[in-house]
């Protein structure tokens, strides 16, 4: 039986690359998307031609009750997770803190912040093997905005991915006992899609220069080291961070 990678966010950008990865690496690979059903179609077809498994359930992340159906699907589909990558995150049009909406806080902290436990949560329920589950190995996709601040552009943001971060340190120690890892990479300036949404498709290009390695990264660079951290290869590593960010 191949193990279980379920990965939220899987139909665009970094998560994609993961379930692509995870399906040549002979994962089983169950993952959400919000609304873009003909990427996620796409992104069946590829792993369906590597010759794996996968299955798109289209579920919003900071809805309780479409976590659930994620899960109960992943599980009748394939079995419990053994891999949960916590991918999906937004972001929204650059500005400054003294203009931020409470509903844009909202809807930022609910996605990046509140899904994640909500993905964590279950992913613990199925993988503890103080309930009978197999253990397993969590990835949290955070940002170096986390450590940077991303002032003038996305300040709530950043802090959402500061909650990822102790998110992660603090459910590592919870369940280290319980035969679940628990680490998160923190991606620098990626090409994807999610720079449109703050209102600048080609952020990467600006920003460049400014970073050590002179380039935007790719959502399969960040995509190995989500792997690397899943696999047995970093079984003595947990609470910890891999940066991948071309030195910024
Ligand atoms: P992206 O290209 O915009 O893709 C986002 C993915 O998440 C899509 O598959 C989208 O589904 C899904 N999604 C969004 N909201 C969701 C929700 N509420 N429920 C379920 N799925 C949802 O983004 P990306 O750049 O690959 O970012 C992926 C992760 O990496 C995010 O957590 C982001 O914060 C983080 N990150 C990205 C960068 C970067 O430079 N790209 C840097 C640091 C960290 P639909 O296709 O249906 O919309």
């Amino acid at each position: 039986m191949p193990k279980v990678a379920l990965i939220t966010g899987g139909s665009r950008g970094i998560g994609a690359a993961t379930a692509r990865l995870a399906a040549e690496r002979g994962y089983a690979v169950c993952f959400s998307y919000r609304h873009d059903e003909y990427a996620a179609e796409q992104v069946l077809q590829d792993v369906r031609a590597l010759g794996g498994e996968a299955l798109a359930v289209r579920a919003d992340v900071c809805s309780e009750a479409d976590v659930l159906r994620l899960f109960k699907h992943c599980g009748d589909a394939f079995g419990p997770p053994h891999a949960l990558v916590n991918n999906a995150g937004i972001l929204e049009a650059q500005t400054t803190v003294e203009n931020m909406t409470a509903d844009r806080l909202q809807r930022v902290f609910n996605i990046n912040v509140i899904g994640s436990f909500l993905c964590a949560r279950e992913a613990v329920r199925r993988m503890s093997t103080l309930s009978g589950g197999a253990g397993g190995a969590i990835v949290n996709v955070s940002s170096r905005a986390a450590c940077l601040g991303s002032p003038n552009e996305y300040v709530d943001y950043a802090a959402s991915k500061g909650a990822i971060d102790t998110l992660t340190i603090g459910l590592a120690k919870e369940v280290g006992g319980a035969g679940i890892r628990v680490n998160a990479v923190r991606p620098g300036v990626i090409h994807t899609d999610i720079h449109a949404s703050g209102g600048e498709p080609d952020r990467v290009e600006r920003i460049k220069s400014a970073i050590p390695m002179q380039r935007g990264g790719h959502a399969e660079e960040v995509a190995r080291a989500i792997l690397w951290l899943l696999s047995d290869e970093a079984s003595y590593t947990t609470g910890s961070f891999i940066d991948v960010s071309g030195g910024r």
